[in-house]
């Protein structure tokens, strides 16, 4: 059996696997405070989690990569636990991270976020992959895979409003993966501004088009955004098995996307 994760791998076990045409996934997301009732460690717990489960589940088309475990958060910084990595800052490091894999030979990576904020920025660095080597790269929040299944069949939470952070979503899966660490009976239901018919927010239900993220102390209390108060591990196995298939599935369509040659088509006098 293939080994699933790059840590315990040889320097020519890497290279085989580069040869395999293997995946590369790039885990990263964030200490930062999530409520009174989870620890500051949810976002990189169940994005290391869900990336390494795939991984594990077909290691002869993924290999799965240390986790990033510091975001951009500054919106947060008026609560203890978060640390925040200025945005430039972030961005070159994913993208120096990523390069690197491709210099080795691998030609698709998934930049596969934990932490919301870190969103624009990862697509930025997938973009840069796309631009400045010969791979493809693409990123993505983990929570979008297969979040219609939890919106029908699991979600209890006020829509919108009842997903954001350390919500019914996040909290289900803390539960799942290290119950011992949560206590719910700290646990409050402070739901996601809806500021305006147009501009409000939630992690699973969707979002306005408009990207606006105020300071979290102008507005929130608890640090929570939605209601954990509906989580249960239960529901957190299901998210984790969804978003796991979601994971493979999404990498089985990437593997497909052919590779081809540039083109350059600009007018060039010396030639
Ligand atoms: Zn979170």
């Amino acid at each position: 059996m293939a080994k699933h994760q790059v840590d315990g791998m040889t320097w020519p076990e890497v290279r085989e696997a580069a040869r395999q045409g293997r995946i590369v996934l790039i885990p990263m997301a964030a200490i930062e405070q999530h409520g009174y009732h989870l620890p500051v460690d949810m976002d990189n717990r169940a994005c290391f989690h869900v990336c390494s489960e795939a991984a594990r589940r077909r290691p002869d088309l993924l290999l799965n990569t240390p986790l990033l475990p510091y975001g951009f958060n500054e919106h947060n910084m008026e609560f203890p636990g978060t640390v925040s990595i200025r945005m430039d800052i972030f961005v070159e490091y994913l993208f120096d991270v990523a390069r690197s894999y491709t210099r080795m030979g691998f030609r698709r990576l998934m930049l596969v976020n934990g932490h919301g904020s870190n969103q624009m920025l990862a697509n930025l660095a997938a973009r840069r992959v796309v631009n400045e080597t010969n791979a493809l790269a693409m990123a993505l929040p983990y929570w979008c895979l297969n979040a219609a299944k939890f919106n029908a069949e699991l979600r209890e939470s006020d829509s919108p409003g009842g997903t954001a952070h350390a919500c019914e979503y996040e909290t289900s899966i803390y539960l799942a993966l290290r119950p011992s660490a949560v206590d719910m009976k700290k646990a409050v239901k402070e739901l996601s501004p809806k500021w305006s018919k147009k501009i409000w927010v939630d992690l699973v239900g969707g979002s306005s088009d408009v990207h606006f993220v105020d300071n979290y102390s102008r507005y929130n209390r608890s640090g929570v955004e939605g209601d954990p108060l509906r989580a249960t591990a239960a529901k957190g196995d299901k998210i984790i098995d969804w978003v796991v298939d979601g994971l493979v599935e999404l990498a089985e369509d990437f593997w497909k996307i052919p590779i081809k040659p540039r083109r350059n088509r600009q007018f060039r006098p010396h030639d």
